[in-house]
């Protein structure tokens, strides 16, 4: 997802979809921890800035509870290197979390290039992009104003992390060391990880498939919580074509990885997400008009937010 001027409201639904939109007194901070996050015990990598949970044998979620995107990244350490899936906001040093986690080389995959998957991409030394245009466009960082009101007070639960200065915070530069397509694997030696091309959140989506341990990484395609299809480089038509792709595949699941707030989700609501969207579609539900223009859809595990026309 991807936040600019955003209601209050937004961050309401983005929080629990099942809220009255009327809550908007409290602030979303003050419901956390989320209640699926409570089976997960924070590990000792954990610090100021991020919850660490191991989710899996050899996968560790890096998740940002502090700030209003809830971001998750993912580090799966193999046997030579280890990957680290998304980098998050660039607000809390994410490199030092993962220099501890492990000693092995890191290299980067992103689940897409929206800033706050690529916050931490300059500090490494290895990085996978995909070949697209927006993938190319965005490696050249966001200045602050693009990102002013990511460390604003409304998107901060407490303070900014130690010598992390709000006026100064950008998206930096980084160079793409090697260039991926649907279908490339990456061998961590004890596990292999398939790219999945995913476009419609951005043209540069993708999913990263585990087949032998039944896992997908889903980034911002699929998440529990307010499903953001509105932004300009959102393409519906492609998107929809890369739900119906996943949901294909979500019987053979044990687990979605998504990029935000809850780090493992049952595969079976990529179907249910499908069959949202052909109802949309279908004009068999029926939106409501919301003051930040856009239409919201309401479900009952997500909310599906999009442009009027
Ligand atoms: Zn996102």
């Amino acid at each position: 997802m991807v936040k600019n001027t955003l209601a209050f409201l937004m961050i309401m639904m983005l929080f629990d979809t099942c809220k009255p939109q009327t809550e908007s007194e409290s602030r979303w901070c003050d419901q956390l921890p989320r209640e699926a996050n409570t089976q997960f015990q924070k590990s000792e990598y954990s610090n100021y800035w991020f919850e660490v949970y191991q989710v899996q044998d050899s996968i560790y979620a890096i998740y940002e509870p502090y700030q209003w995107q809830e971001v998750i990244s993912y580090l799966i350490i193999g046997n030579e290197f280890a990957l680290l899936f998304d980098t998050g906001n660039g607000i809390g040093d994410i490199k030092e979390v993962v220099n501890k986690i492990t000693s092995l080389p890191i290299r980067v995959l992103n689940s897409h290039s929206h800033y706050d998957h690529v916050g931490g991409n300059a500090d490494f030394d290895y990085i996978y992009g995909m070949d697209t245009e927006f993938t190319r466009l965005r490696k050249q960082g966001l200045p602050h104003e693009r990102v002013a009101e990511e460390v604003s007070p409304e998107a901060l639960c407490k303070p900014l992390p130690e010598g992390v200065i709000a006026e100064e915070h950008s998206i930096q530069p980084y160079e793409i060391d090697e260039y991926v397509a649907e279908g490339f694997t990456i061998d961590l030696g004890n596990r292999l990880l398939e790219v999945i091309s995913i476009p419609g959140h951005t043209p540069d989506a993708i999913g990263l498939w585990d087949k032998e341990n039944r896992l997908m990484w889903t980034g911002d395609t699929f998440y529990q919580g307010a499903i953001w299809l509105f932004a300009k480089e959102t393409n519906l038509t492609d998107y929809k074509r890369s739900i119906s792709r996943l949901a294909k595949m979500s019987k053979s699941l044990k687990h979605l990885l998504p990029a935000h707030n809850i780090p493992l989700v049952d595969p079976s609501l990529l179907t249910e997400l499908d069959d949202a969207l052909l109802q949309i579609e279908n004009s068999e539900v029926k939106g409501v008009d919301s003051t930040d223009g856009r239409i919201h859809y309401t479900f009952e595990h997500f909310t599906i937010l999009m442009n009027k026309d």
